[in-house]
């Protein structure tokens, strides 16, 4: 399936460590990583780590039914609840939480409010009741949580996944710039930080996250929760236009085509929805449950692909990516990444060939959302992987070259070999001379691929 699955236009999977033991995920990186070699394409991996999701303990019979309008006290007693009492195992959120404000539970499909506080527990009302069971999620939209983004698990799971290869590690409940620092500290480039947007609190410091991060996610399952629903859809384009304008990738994420786990097609509601990601200009749209649990997997990647190529296709697309474009920053590679969109613009180019090592290059010349295909040439794997969740962009691995014509000669011969290009079409190339330093994008050739 995992094949199957690429075939048909997954550039990317995610290892949910939410879920699943160290061996089940160590199955998954070895899958993945013989399909590479299978199809000599490289693939990338985000390896999503669970962050401080908070929980409720455990219930006598495993449920209960909330009554709407009655007490129920969270406290920090291990014991088996009751539909009065539950255990909420984190004393900081006792002790973070005001009078008045709402705890969410089973994503967001259960409220209470906090009606009064004691020492070591919160007694609140039940403001809308249902069922609830061992373990569902705990969501506090209103309380910035003084708990670190990495618990233990995740810094096993953080250590296992660098291990195995990981190429972006996906960071859950982030709150704050500092959150971000400290995952970077322990990654130490070894792999991308994708920062998940699901807390009302990491947008109100969205600018300071963004200057951090590699990468980002629209996480709109917990954000949804969150959030009203109304807001959610802002969210997405505030995110996805200071993503691009920054030039760092973008996922938009969660319930795209959910009720593709058990139908063959999606609503239409579910194909507006990723065609409005992608007018919103983002690099990548996920797929979760649809394909981790869903009985369609192949027809949701499928649809998705479909969705996606259609909407790219359409002149009103190409005009919005022209209207929201912006102006390139004061830096050499931004400036030949600009002039090579407008010379493949003019002349027609087949394709704009990036010559790139830790894949900064290609992702300027990304952002500038040129009208072909970017192929990206770097000699190292890891660089290749990580341009998989980048918009527009086919990843080679390639040996440096020494000289310019030796670069030339050799984008020709990628952009032909990989089916870009035809003889006689032409090419727009960029690269750094002299070769073999990084951050010196400074040349622009055209050629005709011969
Ligand atoms: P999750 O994150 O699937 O790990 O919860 C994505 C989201 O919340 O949308
Ligand atoms: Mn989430």
């Amino acid at each position: 399936m995992l094949a199957r699955l690429f075939q048909t236009g997954a550039d990317v999977f995610r290892l949910n460590f939410s879920h699943g033991t160290h061996d089940d995920h160590a199955a998954r990186f070895a899958m993945i990583r013989e399909l590479e070699e299978r199809f000599n394409r490289p693939i990338g991996v985000l390896a999503d780590v669970q962050g401080p999701k908070l929980r409720v303990g455990r219930f006598s019979g495993g449920r209960v039914f909330l009554q709407t309008g009655q007490p129920l006290l969270l406290d920090l007693n291990p014991t088996p609840g009751s539909a009065s009492r539950v255990n909420l195992p984190h004393p900081e959120i006792i002790e973070a939480a005001q009078i008045g404000c709402s705890l969410l539970l089973d994503d967001g499909k259960l409220r209470l409010r906090v009606v009064r506080k004691r020492p070591d527990a919160l007694e609140t009302e039940v403001v809308v009741g249902g069922p609830l069971s061992d373990h569902k999620g705990v969501n506090v939209p209103d309380v910035v949580l003084p708990i670190p983004a990495l618990t233990q698990k995740d810094r096993d799971d953080l250590a296992f996944a660098l291990e195995h290869g990981a190429n972006y590690i996906g960071l859950s409940f982030v709150q704050r710039p500092e959150d971000v620092a400290e995952a970077k500290a322990l990654i130490r480039g070894r792999a991308w930080v994708m920062v998940k947007l699901e807390k009302p609190q990491a947008l109100e410091n969205l600018d300071a996250i963004m200057q951090l991060t590699d990468a980002v996610m629209v996480a709109r399952g917990d954000l949804g929760v969150e959030l009203p629903p109304e807001e959610v859809p802002l969210a997405q384009k505030r995110i996805v236009r200071t993503a691009r304008q920054l030039g760092k990738p973008v996922v938009v994420a969660t319930q795209m085509l959910e009720s593709m786990i058990s139908a063959p097609a999606p609503t239409r509601a579910e194909a507006s929805d990723v065609a409005t990601a992608v007018f919103d200009g983002t690099d990548a749209v996920m797929l979760s449950g649809e394909t981790a649990a869903g009985q369609y997997p192949f027809e949701a990647v499928n649809m998705m692909d479909r969705i996606v190529a259609r909407v790219e296709q359409d002149p009103g697309w190409r005009n919005m990516i022209e209207t929201s474009r912006g102006e390139p920053e004061h830096a050499t590679a931004d400036a030949i990444a600009a002039a090579a969109r407008q010379v493949c613009h003019t002349i027609g180019a087949k394709a704009v060939v990036a010559y790139t090592d830790s894949g900064a290059t290609a992702l300027r010349v990304a952002r500038e959302r040129p009208e072909a295909p970017i192929i990206c040439l770097t000699p190292h794997l890891t660089t290749a992987r990580r341009m998989a969740v980048v918009w527009g962009l086919h990843a080679v691995v390639a040996a440096d070259a020494h000289s310019m014509g030796e670069a030339v000669t050799r984008a020709q011969r990628v952009a032909h070999v990989e089916g870009f290009a035809e003889h006689g079409d032409e090419i727009v190339v960029a690269a750094g001379v002299p070769f073999g330093h990084s951050g010196t994008t400074n040349s622009l050739r055209v050629a005709t691929v011969r």
